[in-house]
């Protein structure tokens, strides 16, 4: 992605990851369950058509229904001798997100149904419970209506008794609070980690943030709260985000905590739930388009209820395959595992006493759990999705610290590898360069290096008015020395010459083979005179050095040589320096060999 564009991105996501949670909490805080129990004043209201004549009153208190889209569920609350619980002052309705209700009193005249505040006589709803108060109500019964508006799913209703008003209205103000806090912790670790994600292009951060995004989303709408855009049809954004968690949880389970590798089964059952939830989202999707479909006999309450307990069982048990096997990237499936923990217990319970799913158990212990235990188990439900989001990013911190450390010694090791690199292609370059300058028989700097030096040695001489001398050698007969003797004794007579050069010479001296059998000395800081005595010693140790030929004949071999003095004033360049020399050396060829001559 373009770099720009991921800036631009990240911004975005960083600055929602603030805002979104102070927005949440703004709106939290305007919430006020201010709910007064106020009897309907009695008037005369027309009759409603049906409502009498209604089959099959709901059993109040502790009735459970379910409701098909176009079907109207009506329930009669006659407070007096209805309730079971004496000291019940109000009645709780529990139902899921997509029905809608209307209270009438017993004179057919509409009652009003608020969402946050209510002065009047009505009921408050609230989340996915409604209150409907009984305090005045002794006398006459009122009636309720209910609509569902899900076309693709049953919507359930539970009506039961509780104790006194001012304390649900406290656990109810606490657990639209709690609902709040998990939905914005989720929804700000989801934005942080996609922040992240992007920096780091990281895949699994991104699978990270998508799974945190839908399960706040699905908490927000559970609790039909408004907040900024989301003042839509709340109902249907938790049909679609529901199912999406469960995928993404299973696919992090596959992917960031590697339970493929932990068993196949195991694999097999999460991908089957991921099936079977995208098959669910595209039903929900083609009804919401208006396509008729059948009502399943099962509502999605206790569906989402069942196969919660499922994927958590499922992630534990690979949790717990992938820390017995000690691998570290599936020993972060363990907490996974750790996080959905307290979700799991809390869902077992619920559904332990759940009246309507668990009828047996009802009928055996009675219907009612003490209250503080109800509502730790239905309304505290989101503090267990707490734990979620904090393991994960411990987790991924921990994967992201593994990153950086493996990255860091790939780094070192990539130095160490270059500077190895980068040595060995220095001395390749000192070999291939001394090969360039080196002449390979003798071993003495060749026809390149030596133009190099004395144009070096020319300049050095000119600028602090030194002498220089070049004096050029030349094997007498050579030719002859070939002939008589074979090319191998030619080429050892080259290299004892060299030695002897090399031998007599000072180390500030150049000495290079010049070509063939012709050699050249430059002296630095040397006049012709005491260049002559030189050389006259190094022809004398010449002419005085045994040689053996090929076959093994003794002989030995004379040197002429052309000295020739850098002249002052400078109009001497290198090539009239090198002519002046051969000049001199022609002389002393001419001159019978075996002798030196000065330009
Ligand atoms: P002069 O005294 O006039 O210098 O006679 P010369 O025979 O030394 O001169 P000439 O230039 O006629 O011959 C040089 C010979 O040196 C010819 C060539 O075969 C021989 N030579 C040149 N380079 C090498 C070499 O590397 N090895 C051997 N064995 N001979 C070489
Ligand atoms: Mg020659
Ligand atoms: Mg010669």
């Amino acid at each position: 992605m373009h770099s720009t564009l991921r800036r631009v991105l990240t911004a975005i996501v960083l600055a929602w990851g603030i805002l979104l949670p102070a927005l949440c909490l703004a709106q939290a805080a305007q919430v006020r369950l201010d709910y007064r129990c106020a009897p309907p004043s009695p008037s005369p209201a027309p009759v409603m058509p049906g409502w009498q004549a209604a089959a099959g009153w709901l059993p109040v208190p502790d009735a459970g229904a379910l409701i098909a889209r176009g079907d109207a569920c009506w329930l009669r609350v006659a407070a007096a001798g209805a309730l079971a619980a004496p000291q019940a002052e109000y009645l709780v309705l529990q139902h899921s997100t997509m029905l809608h209700m209307t209270l009438f009193d017993s004179g057919g005249r509409q009652l009003p149904v608020g969402t946050a505040r209510t002065d009047a006589g009505g009921a408050l709803e609230q989340g996915w419970r409604t209150l409907l108060p009984l305090a005045g109500l002794q006398a006459a019964p009122f009636y309720l209506k209910l609509d569902s508006s899900n076309p693709a799913f049953p919507e359930r209703v539970i009506a039961r008794g509780q104790g006194p008003l001012p304390a649900v209205l406290q656990e109810q103000q606490r657990t639209l609070m709690t609902t709040m806090l998990a939905s914005t912790l989720l929804l700000t670790s989801a934005m942080f980690t996609a922040a992240f994600g992007l920096a780091l292009r990281e895949r699994e951060f991104g699978e990270y943030a998508g799974y945190s995004f839908a399960l706040g989303l699905s908490l927000l709408c559970y609790a039909r709260l408004d907040v900024m855009l989301l003042d839509v049809d709340a109902g249907w954004l938790w049909q679609l985000a529901t199912p999406l968690s469960t995928c993404l949880l299973c696919w992090l389970a596959l992917h960031f905590g590697r339970f493929a590798r932990s068993s196949v089964w195991l694999a097999r059952a999460l991908h089957m739930v991921i099936a079977v939830d995208v098959a669910l989202m595209g039903w929900s999707l083609l009804a919401l388009a208006g396509v008729p479909l059948p009502m399943p006999p099962m509502d999605r309450f206790e569906f989402e209820n069942r196969q919660d307990m499922v994927v958590e069982s499922l992630i534990m048990l690979g949790g717990w395959l992938g820390w017995r096997r000690a691998e570290q990237d599936s020993q972060d499936g363990l907490l996974l595992m750790l996080g959905l923990a307290p979700s799991l217990y809390i869902d077992l319970v619920h559904q332990l006493w759940d009246p309507w799913l668990a009828p047996w158990l009802r009928a055996g212990w009675g219907y009612t759990l003490p209250s503080g235990v109800d509502y730790a188990i239905h309304f505290n439900g989101a503090l267990t999705w707490l734990p979620l989001p904090a393991m994960f990013c411990f987790a991924l911190a921990r994967r992201a610290l593994r990153l950086h450390r493996a990255l860091g010694e790939e780094r070192l090791q990539l130095e160490a590898r270059v500077a190895l690199r980068t040595q060995e292609l220095r001395s390749a370059n000192a070999e291939l360069e001394q090969r360039a300058s080196t002449d390979e028989l003798t071993g003495l700097p060749n026809r390149r290096r030596m133009m190099e030096w004395i144009e070096h040695e020319i300049e050095r001489a000119r600028r602090y008015g030194h002498e220089l001398t070049l004096c050029m050698l030349d094997i007498d007969h050579f030719k002859r020395i070939n002939d008589e003797h074979g090319h191998m004794a030619g080429d050892r007579a080259l290299v004892a010459i060299a030695n002897v050069l090399g031998s007599t010479m000072r180390g500030a001296d150049l000495i290079a083979r010049f070509g063939g059998e012709e050699f050249v000395l430059l002296l630095a800081n040397t006049g012709p005179q005491v260049a002559v005595e030189l050389v006259e010693r190094l022809r004398a140790s010449v002419a005085a050095m045994p040689l053996r030929g090929d076959d093994g004949c003794h002989y030995s071999m004379t040197v002429s040589v052309g000295v020739a003095a850098l002249e002052t004033g400078g109009s001497d360049s290198i090539s009239r320096l090198l002519l002046r020399a051969d000049q001199a050396l022609y002389r002393a060829k001419n001159g019978g060999r075996n002798c030196v001559m000065v330009a």
